[in-house]
């Protein structure tokens, strides 16, 4: 299939899969193997050069796992794409191939928890420093904080949880100005709402475990790659050096650009961070990840349109002092949202609870249908009080920084009935405001 000519909506359901190399089946089979038989010593001699790509441990690649990895690739139309156990993996990975022997990364504070607290606590034993610019629509304080070790800009399409729209086309002009790569966690928009690599984005990250899987059953993480930012400047000399495991027939060494040249990244992250660090995505889960992507424009719109009902009424509530997703009325991110989600800005908002924090902990034990979880994306409608839990690991100030509030409360919204969602909240307020 030339995947070229599908529109989006063919590409989610059938992208990166036919069913003639799978004995015709119709759902993508799950490879449930470790291994794989190797054949006679000559295969093994041009597998092991590269001269024949195929499997041989399902730690570094699985054909149920390469279907997921395709699919995404079609979708975001990417040069690459790599399929990893977690979202937190794929992040990790990414920053740690682009930092290697020292380096820093640029970002913001409007990060995912998990994100923010790995930067603080696990980068610098690594040798990688970390710069944040505070303010993430002013363009100069990021210009301002590229040093000669910076290697990547980092930045969330839409941020987790205040929903911060980035301004990705003019953050990716600035990075290639510096020759280092912008690199964007695309989890909260998902491929259907937004495609970083459209406006100049070179690796784009996703937690698929959120609205990719949408159903919160599996964890699972993807690496993409636009093929075309230039790996050759320099500045990233593991892109260059001649490798051992890269030997040729003849045995002479080669490095990763000339044997991958299209995808150089993903295929360096695959060699050297899943073979070895081996954060593999299982291919039960990998399937799980496909059937969820199967309904991702529908899902999605109906998550957008519900999100939309409930922030209208949230903006209307006396026990809200706030409310941030780009479709408020008082969202500074409206601009950047009808550039970049015209379809949409998500189902990720959060609002500060107007009223005391015992009021707002009554708040959340008084809701019967949304759900308290940790977890975005899911079909079913989530809260949580993220300055307690997602973001709880951050000091007072640093929460300040990332802008969460101890009002603060985050929902992702499901497929559920917006009249009934509403009514839930209605009653938890009544409720907590009455004491
Ligand atoms: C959840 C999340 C991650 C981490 O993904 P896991 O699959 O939970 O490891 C990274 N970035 C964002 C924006 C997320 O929401």
């Amino acid at each position: 299939m030339a995947q070229e000519q599908f529109a989006f909506d063919t590409l989610k359901v059938r992208g990166g899969y036919n069913p003639k190399e799978h004995n015709n089946a119709s759902s993508v089979p799950i490879y449930q193997t470790a291994s794989y038989e190797l054949g006679d010593t000559e295969r093994v001699a041009r597998l092991f050069s590269f001269s024949e790509l195929g499997y041989l441990y399902t730690r570094i690649g699985n054909p149920t796992v390469a279907v997921l990895e395709q699919r995404l690739a079609a979708l975001d139309g990417a040069s690459g794409a790599l399929a990893v156990a977690s979202g937190m993996a794929a992040v990790t990975y990414t920053l740690l191939n682009l930092t290697e022997g020292g380096g820093r990364i640029l970002t913001t504070p409007q990060l995912y928890g998990g994100t923010y607290d790995s930067f603080k606590k696990v980068y610098a034993t690594f040798g990688v420093g970390i710069d944040l610019v505070l303010d993430p629509t002013d363009l100069d304080q990021f210009r301002k904080a590229i040093r000669p070790e910076t290697r990547a800009i980092y930045v969330e399409s839409i941020s987790n949880p205040n929903a911060v729209v980035a301004d990705i086309e003019a953050l990716a002009n600035l990075a290639h100005e510096y020759n280092i790569p912008l690199v964007v966690d695309n989890t909260v928009a998902t491929p259907y709402l937004f495609n970083p690599l459209r406006y100049g984005a070179d690796i784009v990250v996703y937690s698929a475990t959120k609205a990719l899987g949408g159903h919160g059953n599996a964890i699972a993480g993807l690496i993409v790659e636009s093929g075309k930012f230039n790996w050759g400047s320099g500045k990233f000399p593991q892109f260059l050096q001649p490798h051992y495991t890269l030997r040729d027939a003849g045995g002479k060494e080669r490095s990763i650009l000339e044997v991958f040249p299209d995808a150089p990244f993903t295929f360096r992250v695959r060699l050297n961070y899943l073979a070895y660090f081996g954060a593999a995505l299982s291919p039960s889960d990998a399937y799980l990840i496909l059937l969820g992507v199967e309904t991702l424009s529908e899902r999605v719109q109906k998550q957008v349109a519900n999100t939309e009902k409930i922030v209208a009424y949230l903006e209307t509530q006396p026990g809200v002092s706030w409310v941030k997703h780009p479709s408020a009325k008082a969202s500074p991110y409206r601009r950047l949202a009808q550039k970049y989600l015209t379809k949409g800005a998500g189902s990720l908002l959060s609002f500060g609870f107007n009223g005391t924090s015992e009021q707002l902990n009554l708040f959340i034990d008084s809701v019967r249908l949304f759900s308290y979880q940790a977890n975005i994306g899911d079909a079913k409608s989530l809260i949580i009080n993220s300055p307690k839990t997602t973001h709880g690991e951050l000091t007072a100030e640093e929460q300040r920084l990332a802008d969460i509030s101890p009002e603060t409360i985050r929902l992702s919204i499901g497929l559920e009935d917006p009249d009934d969602l509403i009514r839930d909240l209605q009653q938890a307020f009544d409720k907590a405001l009455a004491v």
